[in-house]
């Protein structure tokens, strides 16, 4: 199969990427370059043996995506690129609709244009917005507190509509819970530019001594230990998830949850991270950060009953991959 990866050389199309070429795909990336670097192509080459073809071309712009599209015979893509912090699509909403939704339409578009029978779409736990956990991908999907979240439901719901149109497409809307962790390489990984908004990236800065300290947005919540509850899901578990869907799914819409299926609170964390790096978290207790739920985590019986697919890798390999790619190239 010829798969084309938007986004391919962000966080976590680049684990994709490496886990479709190690399962004989061949790949086309195309990114902006907008939150990543050119020097993650010859990374994946460096781990893989093979080198994905790289096109610097902006999704949401239709005739550099028809370039691409109209020289290739891609079977199936994989669409990653968009912006995704939840903080700043609050300050720049219009930016994120324009790029999230236009992005989305302007590549679904050239599937439609050419025949392309397989589409993954990277959605989010986020949808699921303050409903009771775990979620399941059949429950009704409730508003959400910021624009990223937004543009992700809208998404779904353009794909959803394209494909019954479409009876001869694919369309898997995957929702990912928390992805952390790097390949066991050291060579790729998640590099947010900035201070980092996410927890697992805050850690690993606080261990390398670039922050101070790990504050902790909250100990009051109604979890076991007061601290807000994830699925942290292993990036490369999550790669494979991609290629399970791209394998396994039939025609039409199929939404699958991404996760783990199990909870882990902001304090186990920290203490595994010590625990399996031997290094110390400073961290200090502030008041709850505003639009966090208590918990999130999700039931991903569909993704096993459907895919074959689960998630294998837990909260201490996460740990040690993450570390080992902030020491190495973070
Ligand atoms: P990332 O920022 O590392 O990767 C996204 C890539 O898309 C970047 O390389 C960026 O340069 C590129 N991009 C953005 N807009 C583009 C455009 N218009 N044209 C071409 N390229 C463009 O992010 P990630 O963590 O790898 O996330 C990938 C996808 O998964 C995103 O859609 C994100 O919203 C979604 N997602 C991420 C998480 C998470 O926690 N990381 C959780 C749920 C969903
Ligand atoms: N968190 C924290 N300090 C930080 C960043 C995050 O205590 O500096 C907490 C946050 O409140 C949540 C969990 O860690 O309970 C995961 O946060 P993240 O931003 O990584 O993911 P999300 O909230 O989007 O699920």
């Amino acid at each position: 199969m010829l798969i084309l990866v938007t986004g391919g050389t962000g966080y976590i199309g680049s684990h994709t990427c490496v886990e479709l070429l190690n399962n004989g795909c061949d790949v086309i990336i195309l990114d902006n370059l907008v939150n990543s670097e050119r020097e993650v192509v010859d990374r994946i080459a460096k781990i893989t043996g093979k080198r994905p073809l790289f096109y610097q071309v902006d999704a949401t712009e239709a005739a550099a995506v028809d370039a691409v599209f109209s020289a290739h015979p891609i079977d199936g893509v994989i669409h990653f690129a968009g912006l995704k912090a939840v903080g700043e699509s609050v300050e720049k909403p219009l930016a994120y609709y324009k790029n999230n939704l236009l992005s989305t339409m302007v590549i679904l578009e050239h599937c439609v244009k050419y025949g392309v029978p397989r589409f993954v779409f990277s959605s989010s736990a986020t949808v699921y917005g303050e409903n009771e956990v775990p979620f399941v991908e059949t429950m009704e999907l409730k508003p959400r507190s910021n624009p990223y979240g937004e543009t992700k439901a809208m998404c779904e719901k353009i794909l959803s509509d394209t494909a019954s149109r479409n009876p001869e497409m694919s369309v898997a809307l995957l929702r990912y819970f928390n992805p952390v962790g790097a390949h066991e390489s050291g060579l790729i990984g998640e590099k947010p530019r900035g201070v980092p908004n996410n927890l697992m990236p805050y850690v690993t800065q606080v261990a390398k001594g670039l922050l101070p300290e790990l504050r902790v947005f909250g100990s009051d919540y109604p979890t076991p230990d007061g601290t807000g509850v994830r699925d942290y899901i292993h990036v490369m578990d999550l790669a494979e998830g991609h290629l399970a869907a791209l394998e396994k799914m039939g025609r039409g819409v199929h939404i699958y949850n991404l996760g783990t299926g199990r909870g882990t609170s902001v304090l186990e964390l920290i203490t595994t991270f010590e625990q399996v790096n031997k290094v110390k978290i400073p961290y200090r207790i502030v008041d709850r950060r505003p639009g966090d739920v208590a918990e999130c985590w999700a039931d991903v019986s569909k993704a096993r009953r459907e895919l074959g697919w689960t998630a294998k890798r837990g909260i201490a390999e996460m740990c040690r991959d993450a570390w080992r790619f902030e020491q190495l190239h973070g």
